[in-house]
């Protein structure tokens, strides 16, 4: 049995599939055969050609929508795929130690990080960064071709039983990709509350835990496993017993799962008549799709960097345009928050130029960006304004921190407008333009804040992290980077009240929105617009109903004398316990 941080809650008792990656715990996997060697050589050579042709077409599209400094990137990763010294070592050992060329790779890349390691030069170490993403690139060709399809007789699957995805960690790009795959759980190395594979399993409300150093070791694909969400346990080769106790638990969760998607038709309000809008987090149309059948009031969220980091290059305005458009369509009463890119951080992408920084979330982030790369940022404006002329849209800035920030996003809003009219290209003239209050800073002056914007939308994922000093994705101080923290109920009720003062719509995009205990003490602190994943959509809506305004202000106003987390927790299990018994399934510790 092995205890990680519980991330998306539910339980499954399946079977293990390995993602393995070059970046996961080095492995050596060997070829059946020497007869294999030469189809193996070729097969590696095909994934470099094809990672040489891709880089080739980057530095052609950069150039042309950015500017050929942010294309100097690509040149520079042009060089490194055609090295000879990275081939001819993967190419010897493939040939003398029998290795597959995905371990040949991982040896490789290894050894090229040793080297360098060494030398304590700036220089160097970004050098590594791009190693690394020429490196994964070369993986990506490789694995497309050979990755068993998961769920379709693959040797972790038998037919029948669920499949749990373990990875050392999954990358936004990668996490995009498994959308698609019929997993049942995962489980990850690195990572915690608020990482892509949380934030993926959540979205598709597939059970999942993360921060389990070593699991790898540990799991071979074909495993029977046991994944329990709420507590982060996770039981490697079960015994008879556990097996069907937890798979008793499994049944419950799914029949309760399934009973409360009935409810999408019904309005969201609480047991005396409330109203509350229960709106959409989203990364892409499947995610739109998904926030639709649940019954969700619109989308309150929509993370519009996946867009950018699965798509093969930088998208032209053309591109965004359609794709903005085709959410806007597949989206419930089709109205959409847009977020405007909030790259950086774990979030990166090579154009952009951030190279190896030392705190990334601290740093160079998110809207940040845009003051030195504007281009990018007005080519997304455009796109979302001309899609704003077919349905409701708003767009929502991140990361916002100072006054100065603001006005100038707003200055730029203003101006593409005029550039459109000017040029006559059609545009939504009635879109709404928000503020993230996710950095402490923006959340403290939210007063000159409100007077210059049209909406708010708080990030609770970052505004936690950045108010208690813990990395949102770091497993060893998960426990301090959690939503029931007298802090942060202290600095939200300031900010509600900050806008039922101004009368500013507000709403509550991060995780804390679709948790029921948190849940509880947001609407009794009079917040009636919640975003969440759409999996969370059906279980607050029950919780809702089963609670009534006088009763969950009771409960925020009591929240808000506690000193400690600890108390609040305690509090808040035994009233939502009160409350609803049935749904504490859903609730993570
Ligand atoms: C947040 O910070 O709460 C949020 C919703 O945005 P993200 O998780 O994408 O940073
Ligand atoms: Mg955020």
């Amino acid at each position: 049995m092995r205890k990680g941080i519980g991330v998306s809650p539910g339980i499954v008792v399946g079977v293990a599939h390995r993602v393995e990656s070059v970046f996961g715990s080095l492995e050596e996997q060997t070829l059946a055969s020497p007869s294999e060697i030469p189809a193996e050589i070729e097969r590696f050579d095909r994934a470099v050609a094809e990672s040489a042709l891709e880089i080739d077409s980057f530095v052609q599209k950069v150039s042309r929508e950015l500017g050929p400094a942010e294309a100097e990137i690509f040149r520079s990763h042009a060089q490194i795929v055609s090295d000879p010294t990275l081939i001819s070592r993967v190419h010897a050992l493939i040939e003398e130690q029998q290795l597959t060329a995905l371990s040949a790779l991982q040896m490789v890349m290894h050894g090229f990080a040793a080297q360098f390691a060494r030398i304590q030069q700036d220089f160097f170490r970004e050098r590594m960064t791009d190693i690394r993403d020429v490196i994964l690139r070369i993986e990506s060709h490789l694995t497309r071709r050979t990755s068993e399809p998961i769920g379709h007789g693959g040797e972790a699957h038998n037919g029948s039983e669920s499949v749990i995805l373990v990875a050392h960690e999954i990358l936004p790009s990668q996490a995009m990709s498994l959308g698609d795959l019929p997993i049942a759980g995962i489980v990850t190395e690195l990572g915690g509350s608020t990482s892509h594979a949380a934030i993926l399993a959540r979205s598709r409300g597939i059970p999942a835990v993360s921060g389990l150093e070593g699991i790898m070791a540990e799991v071979e694909s074909g495993d029977m496993m046991i994944v329990d969400g709420r507590d982060g346990m996770v039981l490697v080769r079960p015994d008879q017993e556990a097996t069907s106790a937890y798979r008793k638990v499994q049944r419950e969760f799914f029949n309760l799962k399934d009973r409360l998607v009935a409810n999408r038709d019904l309005p969201a309000r609480s047991a005396d008549g409330a109203q509350v809008e229960l709106l959409a987090n989203i990364n892409n149309i499947a995610d739109a799709q998904a926030a639709q059948k649940v019954g969700a009031a619109g989308v309150g969220l929509f993370r519009t960097e996946y867009l950018f980091l699965t798509h093969h290059d930088v998208p032209d305005e053309e591109e965004q345009y359609e794709y903005y458009r085709q959410v806007l369509q597949s989206s419930p009463n089709e109205s959409i928050t847009i977020r405007t890119l909030d790259l950086g951080g774990d979030k990166t992408v090579p154009y952009l130029g951030r190279r190896g920084e030392p705190n990334p979330f601290m740093g160079w982030r998110s809207t940040r960006i845009f003051f030195e790369n504007p281009k990018l940022f007005v080519t997304q404006l455009r796109a979302i304004l001309r899609a704003g002329r077919h349905g409701k849209i708003s767009i929502l800035f991140p990361m916002i921190t100072t006054l100065e920030e603001l006005r100038f996003v707003n200055n730029l809003v203003k101006e593409t407008k005029s550039d459109l009219r000017r040029e006559g290209v059609p545009y939504g003239e009635h879109v709404k333009t928000g503020v993230m209050v996710e950095v402490p800073a923006a959340a403290v002056c939210i007063d000159a804040i409100l007077r210059e914007t049209d909406f708010i939308s708080i990030g609770s994922n970052d505004l936690i992290q950045y108010l208690v000093a813990a990395d949102r994705d770091n497993p060893k101080v998960a426990q301090l980077c959690e939503p029931l923290n007298p802090a942060i109920f202290r600095l939200l009720r300031t900010v509600f009240e900050a806008c039922q003062r101004t009368g500013t719509p507000v709403t509550l995009c991060g995780e804390m929105a679709g948790q029921p205990r948190p849940f509880l003490v947001l609407f009794g602190l009079g917040l009636r617009k919640f975003s969440m994943s759409p999996a969370f959509i059906p279980t607050i809506k029950a919780l809702l109903a089963s609670v009534t305004t006088a009763q969950a202000e009771r409960f925020a106003h009591h929240v808000l004398q506690l000193t400690t987390s600890e108390e609040i927790r305690s509090y808040l299990t035994a009233r939502l316990h009160e409350v609803s018994a049935t749904l504490e399934i859903f609730d993570t510790p």
